[in-house]
């Protein structure tokens, strides 16, 4: 999404807005809820735990992400702005 504000100055959000998510494998007791969420940006590892496929976050997916983050119930993803 790109906004106008006056005639010189353009916001670019979508670039600004950028996240780059982490999974803390330590805290991570696997289950897959986040990559159900968010399967554009989790995936699951071989060891059953999740992991990142796709970072910074696609500015479409961040919702889904924050949703992601909000479900983990050990809290072990973390979104940062990039
Ligand atoms: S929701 Fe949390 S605990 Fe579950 S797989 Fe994802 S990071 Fe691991």
């Amino acid at each position: 999404m790109r906004k106008t504000i006056g005639k010189r100055f353009r916001w670019y959000t979508d670039e600004r807005s950028r996240m780059k998510a982490t999974v803390d494998k330590e805290t991570c007791i696997g289950g897959g809820l986040c990559r159900d969420i968010c399967p554009a940006v989790f995936i699951t590892n071989d060891d059953a735990k999740a992991g990142v496929a796709l970072t910074p976050v696609p500015p479409d997916t961040t919702a889904a992400c924050r949703e992601a983050v909000a479900s983990c119930p050990v809290g072990a993803i973390t979104l940062t702005a990039g």
